[in-house]
């Protein structure tokens, strides 16, 4: 990227939105990734539509980043753009039970705020720590339910163009969506919930927390499940049949209390764990012959 075309952007831009060199292991869960050239956290629609404007026309390369809660980045970074809807476009505004929630509002809040108005729906979801733009992109579910089941339509930057996008437009599948195959950008997106019972819908939640407590290593950085649950298996069950439960390769562990999480111990680079997804992937083909895919999206250049 060339400083003139950096200048420009700089130019159209207000200063508290733009930076350059921001390592991007202070905005994942896994607390690793190296720096992005241009890191810009947009206010408005219409800075969203302006830089995905400015990276296609300059051909640069252009990384949508939300809550990072599903994302590995390399330790070399993102020679690019991130764009990073985040906290600055998360307002969040109910109309009887549908609740309307700019892409960088985070589920929690979501279901904070659905709990508060005796909104029943998004109990189930309220426990996955990643944006609405995020989550609608990765068609993100727990415990049953998914986006899929509460989303009414959401506005998406589509080719150039802002529309609203209906459900079935959407295409959601399991951790797939229309947004993640064409690379479009969520901006909105709105739920309709039910009237439900204030306590029940708390009860719920609260549930669910517990389950996540329980099974989940969540004091350690991590994506999550990394890999996606393969037709008729559970990868978290394949890779404990493979012995690989507390297997690490420098600060990269697959976690001693759930085996399909990949977790950051301590001091871990993006190349552990990298290392080590590739490593449970081979192992688990030779044991089972299935093939696990990684459910976290891999961003930059990784050693094989
Ligand atoms: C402890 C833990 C538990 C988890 N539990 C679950 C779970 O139960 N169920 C589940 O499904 N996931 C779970 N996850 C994974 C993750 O939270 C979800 O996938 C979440 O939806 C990702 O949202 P995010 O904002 O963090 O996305 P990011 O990691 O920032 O991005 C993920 C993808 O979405 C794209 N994206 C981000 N924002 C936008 C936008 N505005 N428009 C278009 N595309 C965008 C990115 O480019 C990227 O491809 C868990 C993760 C952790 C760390």
């Amino acid at each position: 990227m060339s400083a003139t075309i950096i200048e420009q952007l700089f130019g159209v831009l207000p200063a508290a939105c733009i930076r350059r060199n921001v390592f991007l292991r202070d905005y994942t869960s896994m607390r690793v990734g190296g720096p992005a050239d241009i890191f810009i956290e947009p206010e408005t629609d219409e800075q969203v539509e302006l830089v995905c404007h400015f990276a296609r026309v300059h051909s640069i390369p252009l990384l949508l980043l939300g809550n990072g809660s599903n994302t590995l980045v390399s330790d070399d970074g993102f020679r690019g753009i991130v764009l990073h809807i985040g906290s600055r476009m998360s307002a969040i505004s109910c109309d009887g039970c549908v609740i309307t929630a700019q892409a960088g509002a985070l589920l929690s809040t979501v279901a904070r705020i659905a709990a508060e108005h005796g909104m029943t729906g998004f109990e189930c979801l309220a426990g996955i720590p990643g944006s609405t733009g995020g989550a609608v992109c990765m068609n993100a579910g727990a415990y049953g339910g998914e986006m899929k089941d509460v989303i009414v339509s959401a506005r998406v930057l589509a080719d150039g163009v802002i529309k609203t996008l209906a459900l079935p437009e959407l295409e959601l599948s399991y951790r797939h969506s229309a947004v993640m195959e064409h690379g479009w950008t969520v901006l909105s997106a709105r739920f309709q919930l039910k009237k439900g019972d204030p306590a029940q819908i708390r009860a719920a939640m609260a549930d669910y927390a517990a389950r996540r407590r329980e099974k989940q290593p969540l004091q350690y950085p991590s994506c999550g499940s990394f890999f996606k649950r393969p037709s008729g298996y559970f990868a978290g069950a394949l890779i404990q049949d493979s012995h690989l439960k507390g297997y690490s390769i420098g600060g990269a562990q697959v976690s001693e209390l759930h085996a399909g999480f990949i977790i950051n111990k301590g001091g871990a680079t993006a190349q552990d764990i990298y290392r080590l997804m590739r490593h449970v992937q081979n192992t688990v083909l030779a044991d089972s012959g299935v093939e696990l895919q990684p459910e976290v999206r891999l961003i930059g250049r990784f050693d094989p």
